[in-house]
Parts: C-alpha cells; sequence; structure tokens
C-alpha cells in the first residue's frame, strides 16, 4: 500500500499544480486553453469538459408528463430529451435546441455528409426565404395551401419560408447555360432549416413546424440513368441507418404534392408512428397503408408471404421526379450530340432533427435515453468518488483517467466529460448518466485505488457492466467508433 499512497499524494501535488492553471476566462466570458507555465511541466494539459458547467439547464430535470404545452402531446423522445436538458419548448411546434443536441446534430450531418459525399452529393445552401414566383410558375403556391409559411416583404412582394426546394435548385441548374451531359449526374444537396405551418405539431421534434432537413435533387440524362442515381441514393440510407444501429425498412409510397412517379418511404418501426405500414414476413416487400388499393393481406410479391401491419415513423423520402419541375424551369443539358435536352430528376430527403428524435425514440428506456453511439453528445462520462467518502483521494485518479483517455486516444478528444459534482453521491449522479445516456460511464472508486487499479464500466447501450485494467478500459475506448 505504501507505494499507492506515495502515488497518490504525488497526483495530488499534480492536482494542485494543475488547479493554477484550469481554463481562464477570456473577456467573452468562454473558455480559453490554459497556457502551461514554463515550469517542470512540459505535458500540455487541456482544459477538463465538467457537468457542473455544461448547459443543461436543469430546472426542466422534473418537469415529467406536465412537460406539454397546452394543445401539444408529448411521447417518450419528447419527454426525456426535456427532462435532460436537451430541448426546451419555445411556442407550438418550434425548439431550443440545448448544447447537447447541437452536437448530436452535428455529429449526424457529418454521418450524412459521409454518405452523400460516398455517392458524388455536392453540399451547397439555398436561400430559407423563397420568393412567390418560382412557387406560382409550378402551381404549388396554391397546392400547398395552409402548409406553406407565406410573408410580405416591404415592397408586398410574396415570399415563403421553404419547406422544400424544387423549385429553388432547379431554377439555379436551368440558369447554368453551359451545363453538358459530361456533367451529369449532379446530385446537389442541402442540410438546412425547413418551415411547415403543421395543423397539429406533436410528440417534440417529431413533426415541428420547423426543423432540420437535407434534401438532395439529382439532375441525369435519361430516365435509365436517373433510375440508377435513385437506387445509389436508396442504397446510400440504407447505409446511413445501418451505420446509426437503426431497423429502417424502405416501403413505396404516394409522391403527395412533390410529383412524380416513383416514390419510397423510409420508415422506422415504432409504436407512436404515425404513418401504418404492411410489412411482409415472407420477403423484403413494404407498402405504405395508403398505396395500397384494397384490405389486401397477401403479399403482391412473393404471393406466399402474409402482410402485417405495422407503424412506423418516416425518416427519409425519395422520389423520382422524371421533367416535372425540369420542363417547368427549363433544366437542360447539352448531350453528345451537342443538342439542349432536359435533364431527368429525382428528390431525396432526410428528417434530421426527426432521425435524431425517432433514434432516441425507439432506442431509450423509459427512464432513459439511448443514442446511436455514433451520434451520442459526448462518448465518455468519468464519475469521481463522492467528497469527503473513504475513497474520497481517488478522484485524483478520474482526472487523470479524462486526461490520458483524451490523450491517448485521439477519437476520444473532446467526448469525455467528468462529473465533478462530487458534493452528490455517485448513485445520484449514475441516474443522471443513465438519463443522458453516455454510452460508457466509468466509475473511479475503491477498485482504482488497488495495487492493480480496476475501473467499474457500464456499456449503457448494452446494459453490461465491466471491470477492466486502465489497459483493459484503453482497449475497449480506443475500438469506439467516433465522427
Ligand atoms: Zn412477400
Amino acid at each position: 500500500m505504501e507505494p499507492v499512497m506515495h502515488r497518490v499524494r504525488q497526483r495530488v501535488f499534480h492536482r494542485l499544480h494543475r488547479a493554477l492553471i484550469l481554463p481562464k476566462r477570456n473577456h467573452s466570458g468562454c473558455a480559453e486553453k490554459a497556457d502551461v507555465p514554463p515550469s517542470t511541466h512540459s505535458r500540455r494539459i487541456k482544459p477538463t469538459l465538467l457537468v457542473s458547467r455544461l448547459y443543461q439547464p436543469s430546472n426542466l430535470r422534473d418537469v415529467g408528463q406536465d412537460s406539454r404545452l397546452p394543445g401539444e402531446m408529448t411521447c417518450k423522445s419528447q419527454r426525456l430529451m426535456q427532462q435532460a436538458g436537451l430541448i426546451h419548448p419555445s411556442n407550438p411546434g418550434c425548439y431550443y435546441y440545448l448544447p447537447a443536441t447541437v452536437r448530436s446534430m452535428e455529429k449526424l450531418v457529418r454521418v450524412i455528409d459521409q454518405e452523400m459525399h460516398g455517392i458524388g452529393g455536392q453540399k451547397l445552401d439555398m436561400p430559407s426565404l423563397c420568393s412567390a414566383d418560382l412557387w406560382k410558375t409550378s402551381e404549388r403556391w396554391d397546392l400547398m395551401g395552409k402548409e406553406l409559411f407565406r410573408l410580405k416583404d416591404r415592397h408586398g412582394a410574396d415570399y415563403c419560408l421553404g419547406p422544400t426546394h424544387e423549385e429553388a435548385v432547379t431554377t439555379l441548374v436551368a440558369h447554368q447555360a453551359t451545363l453538358s451531359y459530361k456533367q451529369l449526374p449532379l446530385l446537389l444537396y442541402q442540410i438546412t432549416r425547413k418551415f411547415r405551418d403543421e395543423p397539429k405539431p406533436k410528440f417534440g421534434l417529431l413533426r415541428g413546424r420547423e426543423f432540420y432537413m437535407k434534401d438532395m435533387y439529382s439532375f441525369d440524362v435519361s430516365e435509365e440513368a436517373a433510375y440508377e442515381t435513385y437506387e445509389s441514393v436508396c442504397r446510400a440510407y440504407t447505409r446511413l441507418f445501418a451505420r446509426l444501429g437503426l431497423r429502417c425498412v424502405q416501403v413505396q409510397a404516394d409522391t403527395g404534392n412533390i410529383g412524380g412517379k416513383l416514390s419510397h418511404e423510409f420508415q422506422l418501426p415504432a409504436d407512436i408512428g404515425e404513418d401504418r405500414l404492411l410489412v411482409c414476413g415472407n420477403c423484403s416487400f413494404s407498402a405504405n397503408v395508403e398505396t395500397l388499393t384494397s384490405d389486401r393481406t397477401d403479399c403482391p410479391q412473393c404471393k406466399t408471404g402474409t402482410l402485417v401491419e405495422s407503424k412506423g415513423i418516416e425518416v427519409g423520402h425519395t422520389f423520382y421526379l422524371g421533367k416535372k419541375y425540369s420542363h417547368i424551369f427549363n433544366a437542360t443539358f447539352s448531350n453528345a450530340q451537342n443538342k439542349q435536352s432536359i435533364a431527368e430528376m429525382g428528390c431525396f430527403g432526410l428528417g434530421v432533427t426527426r432521425i435524431l428524435a425517432a433514434a432516441i425514440e425507439v432506442m431509450s428506456t423509459e427512464e432513459g435515453i439511448r443514442w446511436p453511439g455514433l451520434i451520442a453528445p459526448y462518448q465518455v462520462c468519468v464519475l469521481p468518488p463522492k467528497k469527503g467518502s473513504k475513497v474520497d483521494e481517488a478522484a485524483v485518479l478520474a482526472e487523470e483517467l479524462v486526461h490520458t483517455l483524451g490523450e491517448t486516444l485521439p477519437g476520444l478528444r473532446g467526448e469525455v466529460v467528468l462529473d465533478d459534482r462530487t458534493q452528490m453521491t455517485v448513485g445520484k449522479r449514475l441516474k443522471d448518466a443513465s438519463r443522458l445516456g453516455y454510452p460508457y460511464v466509468i466509475v473511479v472508486g475503491q477498485g482504482a485505488l488497488e495495487e492493480t487499479p480496476r475501473f467499474e464500466v457500464i456499456c449503457q447501450q448494452k446494459g453490461e457492466t465491466m471491470f477492466l485494467s486502465k489497459d483493459g478500459l484503453l482497449d475497449l475506448l480506443g475500438r469506439v467508433e467516433t465522427v
């Protein structure tokens, strides 16, 4: 025990030393990286992410079932997200996305970007304020009815807040006089806020009036090429959901007011889903109930399977548009014979905020959020012992562990938080950690003080608890995929 105590004392000294160089505040109140003073320490120590400093408004913590606004229904993901300080309602169908949600959203956007770039997508950003002229040209100004948020500028000109951008992107492409068949397929996409005046916004981020969507538009030389593009986007969607660990079904769908000939929805089966699906128990066939004419129970594809009804949350939608918009806006390209030809189009949506909420809806327990690991706001939470407890001295080891993880495992840089609220019991902090759903929670207690230090690791997604040496821990966390 003697050498251990010596080590602990040394660490206490280091901690005191570190206390002097904790993050400084600059004038705007933001934490700055601490400068290491020119002393015996050559190692640059990064500021630690402290739970006590994270903005997750705790007054929302015990709102329970009464977190709903008047006239607004609630569901598991909405309740858990509000309780954990991830979102806060502002006005019907609109939410503050609090910092942890923004971190998760940014990760989700990176995964989507990777998949879209993988099929040749190029990201752009189009105005949210859309001129009514474009929408009148496509006749959707009237067709969209009350769903469209409309407004007038100071000159009396009509505008809408874009719920989708077929008109805008097609006009953009039409303006390029020199588009060649060699540049096709052209896949343009954006991830932006969209607006839809929902009659009954509900279920938190699942059906809001302001939300993030990824919308991609494709331009091809022929119908055949457009179908190939369509298939490649569908495969990218399937890969995306697989990477997130979400079970998603691709179902035949109605083309709705977007128009076109072929359409699929990507649905996450869930009890609170608003779409009714029929899924074949025998083959891959599945369809939205709306698209099937009779109350059929036999599968049209394999003829032998029985269709079973399930509810789903729509998280993606693909449309083959043909020449519908390219014809109206004259989006042409010069073909191999150097003649102008009208482009074949497709459009492909993903509800970004909806994927986040739907994932929480289907993965979480009633008490705590469970994230797709890849997009959890933080991967690891380290819990030091309660202040004044008999293993108090392990607190130094917890702090040291946070630094070691950040330095040894580059993928976990900025992903490890220290729950420094040591006035609270470990049990109480564990409960909070379970509510927030960090994929890995490490309890630094008695075991860490032993000759061969051991750490208690709770893998929240699997509900498993393990006791690991430092090496074992580094090995486990070194395999965590981050984005
Ligand atoms: Zn079948």
